[in-house]
């Protein structure tokens, strides 16, 4: 017995413990596993798998919530088992003795319970069986207000067809949380293409409102239904993945290098044919490629993994996103290696790694105390000398040091000659040099070595430049807007209706930063004009990146966020390349703008722009200390 101790409502006093109505346990069930559209068409595009179709043919209205209907023509349910087919818990896919041996998407017996509690909700089925027995045919079986009616005959070929109309009417408060129409339908979108990999032998139509948003052959090779949904030459730039190591088989495609993207949502990873976002796989991914690829930068890959369903635990969330493995560490070694495997065989090999460590012996201190006590130290960040934030002494020496800049916008704006001259830079050293001190030399078109009063410093010059168009950006931002250049021809770039439409919602703060689109039509739009500092870009892959950009931020972030990443975005574009010979009064205008620059002790993406030795270091390096 509970104290009464302090004062209890009256209403809850003659509370008694009571079973909730069935459609009540429906609707919180549902909560778990039906949160907008997308989960209701994933789970019902699951079962036209788990039925074995060839074709699926989903049909959208607003985004989904007016209308779901995915059509099928797999086994099709018996008349005499369709209102068991809407019971909770009953299903056909397990007969719960084994629960960890599940090989199909479903098995929980929820989905359309789910579905049709927070919807109005039909299916209409004819079984394979039945098909030739005339007298059974097909049948429909509608849900009105929570409550079953009767199947009535109907007319129509083997399969199944679920309709969910005005989702969520009966659950305001879940429809509240609902993005817009275009994001919503976006959502739909993803969860199809990702089943469409998933079974690539399979059909797709995806048809949202009036215009097909997504289709996909019946039949077509795995490598063809992975570009298709890729896009952007994925084929072309893809490695075929496959090992085996005891019973786990490994397949699939993976991107070279080369080929990346800013976010890693075209990472796709499958458990025996399930789509499963698994952060232990993502990390093995990202260790595999560690040494190949900026890291920024990520890898386009889909990969295929096939375990004893005994080793894998899909019981984990209601909507089965994750898995938990048994011998999590045997995964992770076969996909690294699987990867570096491939890797290898394309010629690209990790040979960066060696360099890395080397880096880290400029380590002053224990590393270099002991020289050959062991192998280079693991790690090479956290070597570099902390960049000290500007002081105004710094800018001021760096004022006295300043070339003249082209617009007071960059080295960048330099005019680039071919052959630059390479003769030794024969300027006396200045006897207080500034801070980041006097260049010297430029290494591999790309490192800037620069004298300082008692050391040197290694400029990475892409990062530096970068961080400095970006910190220019955000000044542009607060004040009068960056300059923009009109371009000749205007370029139309195809985006995709939803990333379209994100960037035309930001054109007027993209016009402040000088990037000019207007609407194409479609899923394109026309750019007018390009931020005066980028000099010359490939509109086309700034455009894709930015919208790449945003749609990584999400729908949640701010303006602010938008524009910082708009600007980080646009900084990476417009920088100094690595590989662009310079002359050395270009050097020296980048360590001065660097002197004067807050941050710019490290790119935009957290890497340093320099690296500082002392003289001290470089005589314990040599053991004159
Ligand atoms: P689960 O998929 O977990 O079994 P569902 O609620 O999604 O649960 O479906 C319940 C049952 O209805 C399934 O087990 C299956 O027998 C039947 N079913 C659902 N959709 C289809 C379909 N498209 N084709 C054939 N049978 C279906
Ligand atoms: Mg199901």
């Amino acid at each position: 017995m509970r104290q009464a101790n302090h004062k209890i409502p009256d209403e809850q006093r003659d509370r008694r413990i009571t079973r909730l109505p069935e459609a009540a346990i429906n609707r919180i069930a549902a909560g778990e596993v039906i949160e907008r559209p997308a989960s209701a068409v994933k789970e019902l595009v699951e079962n036209a798998l788990d039925a074995g179709a060839g074709q699926i043919d989903i049909a959208l209205a607003e985004g989904g919530t007016a209308l779901i209907r995915v059509a099928d023509d797999g086994c099709g349910i018996p008349r005499a088992e369709l209102p068991l087919a809407l019971e909770r818990h009953a299903t056909s896919k397990t007969d719960g003795a084994d629960l960890l041996d599940i090989r199909s998407f479903g098995f929980r017996g929820e989905a359309l319970p789910s579905i049709a509690s927070v919807s109005r909700f039909a299916i209409a089925s004819r079984a394979e069986a039945e098909a030739e027995t005339a007298q059974d045919g097909a049948w429909r079986l509608a849900v009105e207000a929570g409550r079953m009616g009767e199947p009535a005959p109907c007319a129509m070929g083997q399969g199944t067809v679920v309709e969910a109309r005005d989702l969520f009417f009966a659950t305001p408060a879940r429809l509240k949380f609902l993005k817009s129409t275009r994001s919503e339908s976006q959502a739909v979108i993803d969860a199809v293409k990702r089943l469409a990999m998933a079974e690539p032998s399979v059909g797709f139509t995806l048809r949202d409102g009036e215009r097909m948003a997504f289709q996909a052959l019946r039949g077509e090779g795995r490598l063809d239904r992975l570009d298709r949904v890729m896009g952007r030459g994925f084929a072309a730039d893809a490695l075929a993945i496959e090992a085996e190591r005891e019973d786990l088989r490994l397949t699939g495609f993976a991107s070279l290098p080369t080929h990346h993207r800013r976010t890693a949502q075209t990472q796709h990873l499958f458990v025996n044919s399930r789509p499963v976002r698994d952060r232990l796989l993502l990390g093995a991914v990202r260790g595999a490629y560690a040494d190949l690829m900026p890291r920024d930068r990520h890898p386009v890959l889909a990969l295929y993994l096939e375990i004893d369903p005994q080793r894998v635990d899909v019981n984990v969330h209601p909507a089965k996103t994750e898995v938990r493995f048994r011998e999590a560490g045997v995964v992770r070694g076969l996909v690294v290696s699987a990867l570096k495997h491939a890797l290898a065989e394309a010629g690209h090999r990790a040979a960066a790694s060696n360099s890395l460590g080397a880096l880290g012996r400029f380590q002053p201190a224990a590393a270099i105390s002991a020289p050959g006590a062991g192998a280079a130290p693991q790690s090479w960040r956290g070597s570099y000398q902390a960049p000290r934030p500007p002081t105004p002494q710094m800018a001021e020496a760096a004022q006295r040091y300043q070339a003249p800049l082209v617009d007071g916008w960059s080295a960048r704006a330099a005019p680039i000659e071919e052959e630059a001259d390479l003769a030794p830079f024969d300027a006396p050293s200045p006897s207080d040099p500034p801070p980041l001190g006097v260049a010297r030399a430029q290494l591999h078109d790309t490192y800037i070595i620069a004298q300082t009063r008692d050391g040197v410093v290694l400029v990475d010059q892409h990062a530096a430049h970068e961080r400095l168009v970006y910190e220019k950006f955000k000044a542009a931002l607060r004040e009068n807007g960056a300059p923009s250049q009109t371009v000749l021809t205007p370029e139309i770039v195809e985006l995709g209706r939803a990333a379209a439409e994100r960037l035309l919602g930001m054109a007027e703060d993209l016009g402040r930063l000088g990037l000019l689109i207007e609407p194409f039509g479609g899923g394109a739009v026309c750019v007018r004009g390009a931020p005066a500092a980028l000099g010359v870009v490939d509109l086309e892959k700034l455009v894709a990146d930015l919208s790449e950009d945003l749609e990584e931020l999400g729908e949640a972030a701010d303006l602010t966020a938008r524009l910082d990443a708009v600007c980080s975005s646009m900084a990476c574009h417009g920088s100094i390349r690595a590989g662009r010979r310079l002359k050395p009064e270009e050097m020296n205008a980048l360590l001065r703008e660097m002197e004067a620059t807050p941050h710019s002790g490290q790119c935009n993406h957290g890497r340093p722009t320099y690296v500082a030795l002392g003289l001290g270091d470089l005589e314990k390096l040599f053991g004159r200390s």
